[in-house]
């Protein structure tokens, strides 16, 4: 590209956060082009866990981690894991985070998530409607099952405080779990079950499938790495390994890779990190659950797709360059065996690894600064799959006016 090319607004990153933008603006009748250094779907939205997790409406943490610290560093294979040599990277992240778990900072942190979750499944029935694509998510409900009889007070008081904040929830006993899920082991104690969840089939498909209706509707991709940018007075301008970008606005749909465009476009450093997370998938083992199972206590999930059972999980701090600790897919199946009445084959089975985007106060950016120039959807942490078509809509507004107030827990400017 010689000349800069123009448009109304230019969408950096085409994961599923960008991509249902994407979409969103070009049926408002704006000219969109959409900017990937790879293919559309290839980030962290590739090859997650799949779950519509609208019961999640606590922070990614919890005191607890202080307890566990010694743990993450010194246990390569346990669900949480902190890269000894990210620690000095990571620590202010981790202070941060801790300082968000104080009264105040913990209300606001949950009031902006069930905001999110709580308008998630309409707002995807809406949008897989629109693109006639309501296949590929199942409303079955998900499952979090306990084995160990400790556990029981655990569970229970996680249902209460589910309950507090509105969350439908259901108590089951062992064998309401093994009516529904007749494959899982006779030693389950029984479980909370979340009817107002699901689960997408295949959630590359779901990035696919709103690409293909975005083209549709006029929206243009360019595989281009965006280097930087600035605002100018009547525009902004990207610069990109592929030439340059001049648009009226520009969306920040990097995933856990934005915080270098919104510093050059906004001059505001985000203290974004990344949660690392993995996945084992199981080709042959996909009929094995109804619905997605998550265990209480080896804390991975496992969920039921058209290309076989993905089993995903685990969080690593080792920031955004270490190369994937593949191990870490592959004891996801270690850490299956006992959970069904017979074990699950890893025959065929092929691991993953993906850049969870996390912001120590456990909420995405979704915002519009910059004189309305500069939009920014990113930081969605494990909920951006569910958050996605929400958040969608709210940048289609935020493309046109101010943020209304409702949207204030999500501004840039708390940072
Ligand atoms: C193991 C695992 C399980 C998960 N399970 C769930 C789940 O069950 N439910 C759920 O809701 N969420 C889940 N998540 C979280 C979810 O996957 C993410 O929150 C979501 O995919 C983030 O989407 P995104 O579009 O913001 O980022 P991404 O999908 O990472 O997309 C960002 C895109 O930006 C591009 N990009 C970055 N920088 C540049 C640049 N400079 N120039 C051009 N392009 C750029 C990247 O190439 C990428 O394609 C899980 C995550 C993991 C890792």
């Amino acid at each position: 590209m010689n000349e800069p090319l123009h448009t109304d607004i230019a969408v950096v990153g085409a994961g599923i956060v960008g991509v249902a933008c994407a979409l969103q603006l070009a049926r408002q009748g704006r000219r969109v082009t959409l900017i990937d250094r790879q293919a559309p779907g290839m980030g962290a939205s590739y090859g997650n866990a799949g779950h519509l997790a609208t019961e999640q409406v606590f922070p990614i943490a919890d005191w607890s981690i202080c307890k566990r610290l010694p743990r993450m560093l010194l246990d390569p294979m346990g669900p949480l894991r902190l890269d000894w040599k990210y620690l000095p990277k990571a620590l202010p992240w981790f202070t941060r985070l801790l300082f968000n778990l104080r009264p105040a900072p913990y209300q606001r942190t949950v009031a902006g998530l069930r905001q999110l979750n709580e308008g998630s499944l309409e707002a995807w029935q809406r949008l897989l409607t629109s693109i006639g694509r309501s296949e590929l998510f199942h409303g079955s409900g998900s499952l979090l099952v306990y084995e160990r009889p400790e556990s029981q007070r655990a569970l229970a008081a996680l249902c209460e405080r589910m309950q507090a904040q509105a969350v439908p929830v259901q108590r089951w006993s062992a064998d309401a779990v093994r009516e529904a899920a007749p494959q899982l082991s006779s030693a389950l104690l029984g479980g909370l079950f979340f009817p107002r969840t699901g689960h997408f089939i295949d959630p590359y498909r779901v990035v696919g499938a709103l690409f293909e209706a975005a083209q549709a509707h006029g929206v243009r991709f360019v595989q281009a790495q965006v280097e930087g940018g600035q605002v100018q007075a009547d525009h902004v301008r990207l610069v990109s390994d592929r030439g340059t970008f001049r648009a009226s606005q520009v969306l920040v749909s990097c995933g856990a890779h934005s915080a270098p465009l919104t510093r050059a476009l906004t001059g505001k450093r985000v203290p974004l990190d990344t949660e690392r997370g993995y996945h084992l998938m199981l080709p042959s083992e996909g009929a094995r659950l109804p619905f997605a199972v998550t265990s209480l206590e080896r804390r991975f999930i496992m969920t039921p797709m058209e290309a076989g059972l993905r089993l995903a999980g685990t969080v690593e701090f080792a920031g955004l360059q270490a190369p994937p600790a593949m191990q870490r897919a592959w004891q996801l199946h270690r850490l299956s065996q006992g959970l069904f009445q017979r074990d699950l084959s890893s025959e065929g089975a092929t691991p993953w690894m993906g850049m969870r985007p996390s912001l120590p106060d456990s909420l995405p950016v979704i915002d519009r600064v910059g004189e309305g120039r500069v939009l920014l959807a990113f930081g969605h942490q494990h909920l951006g799959l569910t958050q996605a078509a929400l958040t969608a809509e709210w940048i289609g507004r935020l493309a046109e006016r101010p943020a209304p107030a409702e949207l204030a827990p999500y501004r840039l400017a708390r940072f």
